[in-house]
């Protein structure tokens, strides 16, 4: 059997510690639901990080021994330092790592960074009402055991436009009840590394524990992970050239 891929979950974790109504939805914070989904596979190791913690959490040992960081924030993106978010693309693009950013963390510094366009803004609305995630690359892994449409009875609701680069690999699409759509699940590939975006996940609905939501979270780190990416390349080095290879 293959190496554990090393998973390094990254919550800001403040409304599902501080907020009452958010910690009755998510008692052990957001982190923990998805961790104790993944952890529960045998050839996953998940570790968690906050931005509370020393550098977030995110130390450069603990990036080093990371294959795939999945990242959760939204009230708080300013407060993590340009230093930490450098670390963590030098370690996508440069080193192969894989990430995944869920929901609001489409405003986060990382994935702007990563994305390379300024706003990232799209439409929201709160409602609560239903969304239905319709997979649109059925044969793309990520998409592996999921029915054709994911359907959440509340959720909260991002419309087109979204302000991103065309995705490289677009896999979900969805409606909202209000008639809205969105690119919801797609992947960049950035330097050596893939980067996953899926945009479920709104702190005061309960989606992080729905089986299928849980199940494209999971393929998503398959699909991301450096070691199986890194896997498939050649060798490289990058810098400078002292001697000119044989022709
Ligand atoms: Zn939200």
């Amino acid at each position: 059997m293959s190496a554990s891929i090393r998973v390094t979950i990254w919550n800001e974790y403040r409304q599902d510690r501080d907020w009452p109504e958010i910690l009755a939805v998510y008692p052990e914070g957001i982190h923990k639901v998805i961790g104790n989904a993944l952890g529960a596979q045998e050839d996953i190791r998940v570790r968690y990080a906050t931005l509370d913690d020393a550098e977030h959490g995110l130390t450069q040992a603990v990036l080093d021994d990371t294959d795939v960081l999945i990242w959760w924030g939204h009230i708080a993106h300013g407060e993590v330092s340009d230093h930490m978010v450098q670390r963590v693309c030098d370690r996508v693009t440069l080193e192969g790592m894989g990430v995944i950013f869920l929901h609001a963390s489409h405003a986060s510094k990382p994935f702007k960074k990563l994305c390379g366009t300024h706003s990232n803004r799209l439409k929201w609305r709160e409602d609560g009402a239903r969304e239905r995630i319709w997979v649109i690359e059925p044969a793309h892994p990520i998409a592996r055991g999921i029915p054709e449409c994911i359907v959440l009875d509340q959720e909260e609701m991002y419309g087109e436009p979204f302000d991103i680069p065309a995705p490289d690999e677009l896999v979900f699409l969805s409606w909202f009840k209000g008639g809205e759509v969105f690119r919801s699940g797609f992947v960049l590939r950035r330097g050596l590394g893939k980067c996953f975006y899926f945009r479920p996940g709104h702190e005061s609905f309960p989606t992080y524990y729905n089986p299928h939501i849980q199940r494209v979270i999971l393929n998503g780190v398959r699909y991301v992970n450096a070691r199986d990416t890194l896997g498939e390349m050649p060798q490289v080095a990058f810098g400078h050239m002292e001697t000119a290879p044989e022709p």
